[in-house]
């Protein structure tokens, strides 16, 4: 689907600032987007592509002209994504020459020849260095736009060529306000949903079904009784949690926001800005039981965690360490 500038929720900065670029046609010939996954990056990748293209040339995607339905139906002959190939992990240099001779041809209808590359962390060394060719010297009405999650990885000359905008979480109401408009779902659902989706619109649209929250609803009731010293309990609930690598980073996404919101109550006192409303009596059971530094030490252990199971580590010896300590001392 594609959205105009215009009919983009967050990301007011960076829109505002590429829409005043396209009006004024002075856009840099290379943009760099950076944020965590989910957040909208390729939406507004896509919203300038067709705003370049756009034959109303108003700065904005009209919507309705050939030019934006090329676009939105990814055919138009001067825009180019480029991605790794089917079943493959990089992008390759192979595939950077493809795209530099697509620059270099004349543009067929479009206003720029462009082209997206995501993810530029998935650009091999090889491909990257054949890219700065291109940075360095940009064939004329040529706009490139890369996309990626952190920098890690990325030559340093190859940054130095780009406008960087980043791009941040969204916030939970800003998800939930897309949520309710791109499915129509009531506006409570849309909430708890996105309040699941921790600012990555990706997930909160991807949904988790009713299985799923369940699944979840039980996995906090169990957390909740679980005492620290129940060495069966938590080899069970570590268990089954391990039990695969979605599975495991889907809990400690869940952890990282029941923490959060145990920390919310035991610092504010108040329920309102509970993400996991459906949860709140077992999180006030838990909030009232533990202190705050148990709460802050387990969220900061969460990223070596997951680390540990993206390095294929014994999910479950993993987990089994991990969790007493989401439980504290009780
Ligand atoms: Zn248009």
């Amino acid at each position: 689907m594609l959205l105009g500038f215009q009919e983009i929720i967050g990301h007011e900065g960076q829109i505002a600032l590429l829409r005043r670029a396209v009006e004024r046609d002075r856009l840099h010939h290379a943009y760099l987007f950076v944020g965590p996954e989910g957040t909208g990056k390729r939406t507004v990748a896509t919203a300038l592509t067709a705003a370049v293209q756009c034959s109303t040339g108003t700065g904005d995607a009209c919507g309705e002209c050939a030019s934006c339905r090329a676009v939105a139906h990814d055919n138009h002959p001067d825009v180019h994504w480029l991605e790794p190939r089917k079943g493959k992990r990089d992008i390759t240099i192979e595939q950077v020459r493809g795209l530099q001779q697509q620059l270099a041809l004349h543009r067929f209808n479009g206003k720029k020849k462009v082209a997206v590359i995501d993810p530029l962390t998935l650009m091999n060394l090889h491909a990257q260095n054949a890219l700065l060719k291109t940075l360095e010297e940009p064939p004329d009405h040529s706009l490139l736009i890369l996309i990626a999650e952190s920098t890690g990885g990325v030559l340093s000359t190859v940054l130095s060529r780009c406008l960087r905008l980043s791009f941040f979480p969204l916030t939970v109401e800003q998800v939930a306000a897309i949520v309710a408009r791109e499915d129509g779902i009531s506006e409570d659902r849309a909430m708890l949903l996105a309040s699941l989706s921790y600012g990555s619109l990706g997930k909160a649209l991807a949904g988790e079904d009713e299985t799923l929250l369940e699944q979840r609803r039980d996995c906090f009731r169990r957390l909740a009784a679980l005492s620290p010293d129940d060495a069966r309990g938590i080899s069970d609930l570590a268990e089954e949690m391990g039990k695969d690598r979605e599975q495991a980073l889907r809990f400690l996404d869940w952890v990282r926001g029941w923490l959060r919101d145990i920390m919310v109550l035991q610092v504010t006192g108040s329920a309102a800005t509970v993400c996991n409303r459906d949860l709140l009596e077992p999180l006030q059971q838990a909030a009232a039981t533990r202190r705050v530094q148990e709460s802050t030490a387990a969220l900061a252990e969460i990223d070596n965690v997951t680390r540990s199971i993206n390095r294929n580590f014994n999910r479950r010896m993993v987990l089994e360490g991990f969790i007493p300590g989401i439980l504290g001392q009780q």
